[in-house]
């Protein structure tokens, strides 16, 4: 707010005699989100016992817990679900409909974060929040502050950093595995600032890697995972078997910048990073309340590559519980520990490996390999048109609509043949037809999330929902993945801590779309534009 000097001492003077003081805002010095890529809600107390006192035990015993927070809306993917926590928002309004979906409009593919108008900082896809369509907490907050707050967002996933930190980020930073820096983009004010340029010049990645990943205690306690090698898990591509250590001292380049994502080095890698931009831009020091938005992503590909039930995700979490030790420490001597306000959870969280549950007598499944052919080949026989199903991804079907007009074929007949074709798939629990859903049976709260989850331009017009237990990867054994409405994708943890946040825990049932208005409310700010949750009580006062 531009007041001149001298209004300000008629209006104080006025103020003053009175008896009335101008009394500030109270907001705390920064916000910092963790976002734990992929993290189950069940981790919480999975390694519990392994954990030590000063990292999730802390948030846990010092914050406030939000124990039964649900995704509400389909699918259960990374940039919906970073999406989700910062605009309070699901895919039919903000418009992140998947990592990547087909626009309905133009029939070609859109990765959530393309933006051509762009440049990348070092060789690369361009990226920005444009296919974002509704404001973040934190675009609210510099707009709620006459930007006087900066924002900036930090992960290894491009799109796990630009999503969170909003249109109106003063930056956001992701890692480049070409070359083992962190880069930008031209459409922040601030993508290539001196302390980065000096940060990627130490080329931390080559030390924090090590020459392999070894398990952090001895291997006899790792008793919440199966046997170190299993075939549930798969190898690096230079490994014989998943075992520890992980050597990579023989791999070197872009494929070495590459593994820092698939072990905990990347959380750490992430951390420190983060670090250096609270200290590069010193932030929590301005006039105005900051925000720093930090996604752990390498727990999503480990939690890919060797699935929940391995000595690789208990010992990346035992590691993580350490770097989030660290950095609750290192904010506690920044800004005094009730200066900053964190809060922490998930994007979604994974299935146990299918394979793993078939072999212990619980029903699941794999999408077998070749599914879109299958369907494609039928398609063919009947109607005469080539691939018609253009797309799958997210558990949706998107179909040629130009090559279906071209042809005059009856489109209501194709696509309820499809319906009819998936409905007799093993791995098929239901399929919605989303131009007419009230017609389907589908239980609730599936109706509901299916309905967040379409975007009437980025969706495809069916939607699949797999039975229990199983998941879509074209026949991949190993690993895991998610994206389903069942709870192991979309329990996911929430916990607030530090600043005006009170001590305790709640069951009661919240959703991922109430963190954004909580925040909002917390910092007394505007809720998000197209937020559809509400807050929930964790402030002290
Ligand atoms: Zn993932």
């Amino acid at each position: 707010m531009k007041t001149s000097r001298l209004t300000i001492l008629l209006l104080s003077g006025i103020l003053a005699s009175c008896g009335v003081h101008r009394e500030e805002v109270s907001r705390p010095r920064i916000v910092v989100g963790i976002v734990v890529d992929q993290m189950r809600w069940d981790y919480l107390y999975r390694y519990y016992e392994h954990y030590g006192h000063s990292g999730f035990k802390r948030l846990m015993r010092d914050g406030y817990n939000c124990q039964q927070t649900m995704i509400n809306y389909l699918p259960a993917y990374t940039a919906p679900g970073h999406t989700c926590v910062y605009t309070g928002s699901v895919p039919s309004l903000h418009g992140i409909a998947g990592n990547e979906w087909m626009d309905r409009n133009t029939g070609e593919m859109v990765y959530c974060t393309d933006d051509a108008t762009v440049k990348l900082t070092e060789d690369g896809r361009p990226m920005s929040p444009a296919n974002l369509l509704v404001t973040t907490v934190t675009d609210e907050l510099r707009l709620a502050t006459n930007f006087e707050s900066r924002v900036y967002g930090v992960a290894i996933k491009d799109r796990a950093s630009i999503l969170p930190a909003g249109h109106l980020a003063n930056a956001a930073y992701w890692y480049n595995e070409q070359t083992g820096h962190f880069v930008s983009s031209s459409y922040y004010s601030n993508p290539t600032p001196a302390w980065l340029q000096s940060f990627n010049n130490r080329n931390v990645t080559d030390s924090l890697l090590g020459n392999g990943w070894y398990l952090l205690h001895n291997e006899e306690t790792y008793t919440e995972s199966t046997a170190d090698s299993t075939p549930y898990e798969g190898a690096f591509p230079w490994e014989k078997e998943p075992v520890f250590p992980h050597r990579y001292d023989t791999v070197t380049g872009p494929r070495r910048n590459a593994i820092v994502k698939t072990t905990p080095a990347g959380n750490t890698l992430s951390i420190m990073m983060a670090k250096e931009c609270i200290e590069g831009e010193s932030l929590g020091k301005g006039a105005a309340t900051d925000f720093l938005t930090l996604s752990l992503s390498a727990t999503d590909y480990v939690g890919h590559r060797f699935a929940p039930n391995s000595m690789e995700a208990e010992d990346t979490y035992l590691r993580l519980d350490r770097d989030i030790a660290d950095f609750l420490f290192y904010l506690d001597k920044r800004y005094g520990r009730n200066g900053y306000l964190v809060f922490l959870t998930a994007d979604h969280g994974g299935a146990h490996n299918a394979q793993f549950l078939i072999d212990h007598n619980v029903p699941a499944g794999m999408e077998p390999a070749g599914t879109i052919s299958g369907i494609n080949e039928y398609l063919q026989q009947l109607f005469g048109l080539e691939n018609i199903v253009t797309f799958t991804d997210n558990y949706q079907v998107c179909l040629d609509e130009a090559l279906i007009a071209r042809s005059g074929k009856d489109r209501a007949v194709i696509r309820q043949t499809i319906i009819n074709w998936l409905e007799q798939q093993p791995a098929v629990a239901y399929t919605l037809d989303m131009e007419n859903l009230w017609s389907n049976t589908v239980p609730e709260p599936i109706k509901t999330m299916a309905v967040n989850g379409y975007h009437k331009n980025r969706s495809g017009s069916i939607q699949i929902i797999p039975a229990a237990g199983w998941y879509g990867g074209n026949g991949h054994k190993t690993g895991t993945t998610h994206g389903t409405w069942n709870p192991y994708d979309t329990h996911i943890p929430l916990i607030w801590f530090g600043w005006n946040i009170k001590r305790g825990e709640s069951n009661e049932q919240v959703h991922m779309t109430d963190i954004a208005p909580t925040l909002a409310s917390l910092l007394h700010i505007q809720m998000p534009n197209g937020c559809i949750g509400k807050p929930i009580n964790v402030a002290l006062h």
